[in-house]
């Protein structure tokens, strides 16, 4: 017997996870397809930051990109209050803002002015005495900027995002064939929606819909410290335009503490030896937070690839989620987590089907779990 769909989306990452709650809570009957487990992708493994543009304001990008960004927070705030459509109220929030750790004198007036042009009052100079007890821990000196950007427990978003909706998530067994497992299970739809970040390449080319879509993977050897001492979240800045190190931290299932490390040590090959970018923190560490104890610091390292739209500018990641549509078939990059709600809105303007508000009853396909955090799944070395 046929099934119908409203929508099927393929992916469980955030963006299609976000999609998937915001077409539930309007009435649409939809299905999600995920083939490896819910979060799998380049969305567990993120750090969970809601940017508000500094960074990249203080990157010199105080374009579109700082500009689109910057009404995220907002949107995430009072989704996570439990108002909108889709309900966060049950996801956590590590920490409610960060700060920029610029090290001391001339630059960091020049960082704080282009800063405070680009994104007003959001940004602000946190007082020596007023430093959160972690800055004055670590042995930093400088100037402490206060980000109002929100760092999210990223496991507890994704279930928050799901579990609702557990029973129109399922697991696709022939990733590389999507519209064939459609075909083989009865399953039609009006509107089909590609998050499947990596995959989506591979399928539009595969459909022939691949048609002036350019696509960009930007790789990432992300590091990993078990055992910090106190949670910590900043960008510490150095002498070029990318932080030091974006110092986020998450609890692994065994209670340590771990400090996961993007910015300027992660930027190289997924295949460069993951000895560089511990030396890269350590001597980070070393010159700009010597207060820092590593003595029983374990070390780790994720290569990953950020997979978005092509970008204009060389070496960049695009101003807004891209979605490139071949008729009713949508394939779809939010470019960063936190451009999530902004792609679903989007789609929503382009998709051509009213909410059936009848749901089908999904649960002839395979169930499919969460996904395990990179810090569970990993082998430590001293
Ligand atoms: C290390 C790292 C840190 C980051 N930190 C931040 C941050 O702090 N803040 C921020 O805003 N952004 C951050 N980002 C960017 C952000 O994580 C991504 O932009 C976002 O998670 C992409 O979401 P997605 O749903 O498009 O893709 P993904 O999360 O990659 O999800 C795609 C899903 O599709 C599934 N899939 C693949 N093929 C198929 C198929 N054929 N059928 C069905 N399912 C399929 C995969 O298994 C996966 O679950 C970071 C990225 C990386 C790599």
């Amino acid at each position: 017997m046929e099934k119908k769909a409203d929508i099927v989306i393929f992916g469980a990452g955030i963006a299609g996870l976000w999609l998937l709650a915001e077409l539930k809570a309007k009435g649409y009957n939809a299905l999600l397809l995920e083939s490896e487990a819910i979060g799998a992708g380049q969305t567990l493994a993120s750090q969970g930051i809601i940017h508000s543009g500094l960074k990249y304001a203080f990157a010199g990008k105080i374009n579109k990109l700082a500009q689109s960004i910057s009404a995220m927070p907002d949107l995430w705030r009072s989704a996570l209050e439990g108002k909108g459509n889709v309900d966060l109220s049950a996801a956590r929030v590590s920490a409610s803002s960060q700060f920029l750790l610029i090290p001391g004198g001339l630059m960091a007036g020049l960082v704080k002015l282009v800063t405070k042009q680009a994104l007003g009052n959001n940004v602000h100079e946190v007082k020596k005495v007023d430093w959160p007890d972690e800055i004055k821990r670590s042995g930093f000196k400088g100037t402490a900027v206060f980000m109002d950007e929100p760092v999210l427990d990223v496991a507890s978003v994704i279930r928050a995002l799901a579990e609702p909706y557990k029973d129109c998530i399922k697991k696709i067994d022939t990733p590389d064939n999507p519209f064939d497992f459609l075909e083989r299970h009865n399953i039609e739809a009006d509107e089909i929606i590609f998050t499947a970040a990596a995959s989506n390449h591979e399928v539009a080319k595969r459909a022939g819909h691949d048609q002036k879509l350019h696509t960009q993977k930007r790789p990432l050897l992300m590091g990993m410290m078990k055992n910090a001492p106190y949670p910590l979240y900043a960008h510490l800045v150095g002498n070029s335009d990318k932080p030091v190190a974006t110092i986020t931290t998450h609890e692994a299932l065994d209670g340590s503490l771990i400090w996961y490390l993007g910015g300027g040590a992660a930027e190289r090959e997924k295949e460069a030896n993951p000895q560089d970018v511990y030396k890269a923190v350590r001597k980070g560490f070393a010159k700009y937070l010597p207060g820092v104890e590593l003595s029983t610091a374990q070390w780790s390292v994720l290569p990953i690839d950020r997979i978005e739209g092509k970008s204009d500018i060389d070496g960049w990641m695009p101003d807004t989620p891209t979605i490139h549509s071949h008729e009713n078939v949508h394939y779809c990059w939010p470019t960063k987590l936190t451009f999530a709600p902004l792609l679903a809105s989007r789609l929503l303007e382009r998709i051509n089907v009213h909410p059936s508000k009848e749901q089908a009853d999904w649960s002839f396909l395979e169930n499919i779990d969460y996904a395990t955090a990179p810090w569970d799944d990993t082998t430590w070395t001293k």
